[in-house]
């Protein structure tokens, strides 16, 4: 097999907006904006614009600090990168990148960030030593520029805040293996760019009441897996909790329960690779959403924030070596394995007790419906083992391929793979190769859109080999590479988030021709004759299946599914893998 052409890189669009003349030492005084959060004591978070205003005066009045502007969002605004890099900076430092406004009704983590920053700035807190920190002042421009005071509902403040969807009413925090925006391409460019070990996306959360401010939803580390996810497990999660405790700050695992009492015990959050630290995972970074809990005061919740990324950066920095090198031997942990493991699913056979402080949970009359409601009780707190089902397992799994063909047609596709990192090769010339193929044997789909689309799932397959004309200039995406995660659960049409359970390949599920029952009787029939043992198998489907015997459609198209007359193409998956 011959190829040519190599495209390994994404493309980044960087616009620098430091203006280097006008940078000052840090050690003339300059006057900083006051932030909004600060000047309203609280009751108030900052607009978009006042935002990056406030991250290009610091640039301008610390040479630590650097914003950039790369590629665009839906909105037509920037994407905005900020860089704190300290005056010594060691080797290989430990990157931590904070994503904030996701979520702009969730403001708490873009206030936070910028009294970070303040801090460092001002010198009241100084970056422990190792440590290089990376922002997104907000990530979804659209929805902060659609600034409002009512659509988080039940929220406790802040006075006014930008909305969830993004510019075309997209959630970010599902957009990133499908792509719609072009949020997630900026943030495929920046991700790759700095290439984050340690990850923290800020939101707020609502499922329940509880006596926390603070809830931590790392990325499951069963799914990270390899030397890394014992790490978080072991190490990094208890090293986070203990360290806020100790400064007052009780904090919990995302409170995974809907409108219930979380004292039933409940399951950690499964972060699949459609939400941010979810995706992360996929390149063996350490991610994990905060989510703060909206019925607390907004200072509080912006206080707590602050403390938890402080925690983060102090932890990362204490167990840098480790977490670089199992980060490093994580990249490698399927080098010899012979199967990768998709789909985790809750152990529900397999518990950790945790205590667990909550308020009583009252049952009542709704005044409204005359049918029962629920109500938190926040003067009768308890404090409870609970039980906390955190051990996931894989329910499915696929043979590692060597690579994957995949047609030049299928664009989009191949446009994510280069926004991803991902190295490919082009087919120089045509090219007979062995190769196994699926064939789509069945799905369910949702009933409702789910944004922007009908997601499959159930997704099941079965794989033939066969000899394929591969085409110059169709594309041949080699696993064994750092991106191999995002490959196979994008590629693998069973993976939960892949390309095809997003409806990249819904033409392939509709079948383009067909037949013309009062001619095809005929020619039916002459198949049958033709061949007995398709006629055996007819025979004897008729006898089992009485719907089928009393559907003359139905035996008519199951006989032209199994002759030469059925297109290939109708539930043919279009990608096919090499397996040596
Ligand atoms: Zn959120």
């Amino acid at each position: 097999m011959s190829r040519c052409l190599s495209f390994s890189l994404i493309i980044l669009l960087i616009v620098a907006c430091e203006s280097s003349s006008s940078k000052k030492s840090i050690d003339e005084d300059s006057e900083l904006t006051s932030i909004a959060f600060e000047r309203s004591k609280g009751d108030s978070t900052s607009t978009y614009q006042e935002v990056i205003l406030f991250y290009k005066q610091l640039s301008d009045m610390d040479e630590r600090v650097s914003i950039e502007e790369i590629y665009e969002t839906d909105s037509g605004e920037p994407l905005h990168l900020v860089t704190f890099t300290p005056t010594e900076l060691v080797e290989n430092p430990l990157k931590l990148m904070i994503n904030n406004g996701i979520h702009p009704g969730e403001s708490d983590g873009i206030d936070a960030t910028m009294l970070l920053f303040k801090d460092l700035y001002k010198n009241d807190w100084t970056l422990p030593e190792g440590v290089q920190l990376f922002t997104i002042p907000v990530y979804n421009v659209g929805g902060a520029l659609n600034r409002n005071s009512n659509s988080r509902t039940n929220q406790n403040g802040p006075a006014a805040y930008g909305f969830r969807g993004n510019a075309r009413n997209y959630d970010l925090n599902r957009d990133f293996i499908k792509s719609d925006t072009k949020n997630s391409k900026s943030f495929f460019s920046i991700f790759h760019q700095v290439q984050p070990d340690v990850f923290v996306d800020t939101h707020v959360s609502n499922g329940a009441d509880y006596q926390y401010t603070l809830t931590h939803l790392f990325t499951q580390y069963n799914k990270l897996g390899g030397p890394l996810g014992k790490h978080l497990e072991n190490k990094f999660i208890p090293s986070v909790e203990e360290n806020l405790l100790s400064k007052g700050w009780p904090i919990t695992p995302y409170v995974n329960v809907f409108n219930e009492s979380p004292e039933k015990g409940f399951t950690q959050f499964n972060d699949s690779p459609r939400y941010s630290s979810g995706y992360t995972s996929l390149w063996n970074t350490l991610g994990l959403m905060i989510e703060t809990h909206m019925l607390k005061p907004y200072p509080k919740r912006v206080e707590g924030t602050f403390e938890m990324l402080k925690t983060l950066i102090d932890v990362s920095s204490q167990q840098k070596g480790e977490i670089q090198k199992t980060r490093r031997a994580s990249f490698n942990m399927f080098s010899d394995a012979e199967h990768y493991p998709l789909n985790f699913k809750v152990d529900s056979s397999t518990y950790k007790q945790m205590n667990f402080l909550g308020y009583k949970l009252e049952n009542m009359t709704s005044e409204i419906t005359g049918l029962p409601r629920i109500k938190f009780n926040r003067d009768q707190t308890y404090e409870r083992p609970t039980q906390y089902y955190n051990t996931f397992s894989a329910s499915d799994s696929v043979r590692i391929a060597k690579g994957y063909i995949i047609p030049q047609q299928w664009t989009n596709v191949i446009e994510l793979l280069k926004w991803n990192n991902i190295s490919y090769e082009r087919f120089a010339e045509d090219t007979v190769m062995q190769v196994e193929q699926y064939k789509i044997e069945g799905f369910k789909t949702r009933s409702s859109a789910y944004e922007g689309h009908y997601l499959h799932s159930n997704t099941k397959v079965s794989a033939k080999t066969l000899d394929k004309t591969v085409r110059q200039g169709d594309v041949f995406v080699e696993v064994d590479q750092p991106g191999m995660r995002y490959i196979i659960e994008t590629l693998e049409p069973i993976a939960v988030d892949s390309f095809f359970n997003w409806n990249f390949f819904d033409s392939i599920l509709q079948q383009k021709e067909g037949f013309s029952p009062y001619v095809f009787e005929d020619l039916a029939l002459e198949i049958l004759k033709n061949d007995d043992a398709l006629k055996l198998r007819f025979e004897e489907k008729k006898k089992k299946d009485t719907d089928f015997a009393n559907n003359w459609y139905a035996q008519l198209d199951w006989i032209h599914k199994q002759s030469k007359y059925y297109e290939y193409a109708h539930l043919t998956y279009p990608i096919v893998r090499v397996l040596n």
